[in-house]
């Protein structure tokens, strides 16, 4: 997946709604978020993107920011 390609975007089950709900204040508040993400069709592509780009703020592809970390730790000491 190229960075610039973000069509799948369009696909995501969030196109339309609420920003804020994907931005909550801290994870306990992410539970809505990742429920949408759960029946999204593009969450690989989404979680990659934010993975790569290093997104700081928000729930992308199902996971918070801090679960990003983990999974960016994770795969650092698999690789
Ligand atoms: S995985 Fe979640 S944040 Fe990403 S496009 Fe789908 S619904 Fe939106």
């Amino acid at each position: 997946m190229s960075l610039a390609d973000i069509t799948w975007r369009m696909r995501g089950a969030c196109h339309g709604l609420d920003p804020s709900i994907f931005f909550p204040d801290d994870d306990e508040q992410a539970d809505v978020a990742k429920e949408i993400c759960d029946e999204c069709d593009v969450r690989v592509a989404c979680l990659e993107y934010a993975l790569t780009t290093r997104e700081r703020d928000g729930v992308w592809g199902g996971a918070t920011e801090r679960e990003r970390r983990r999974i960016i730790r994770q795969r650092r000491r698999s690789a």
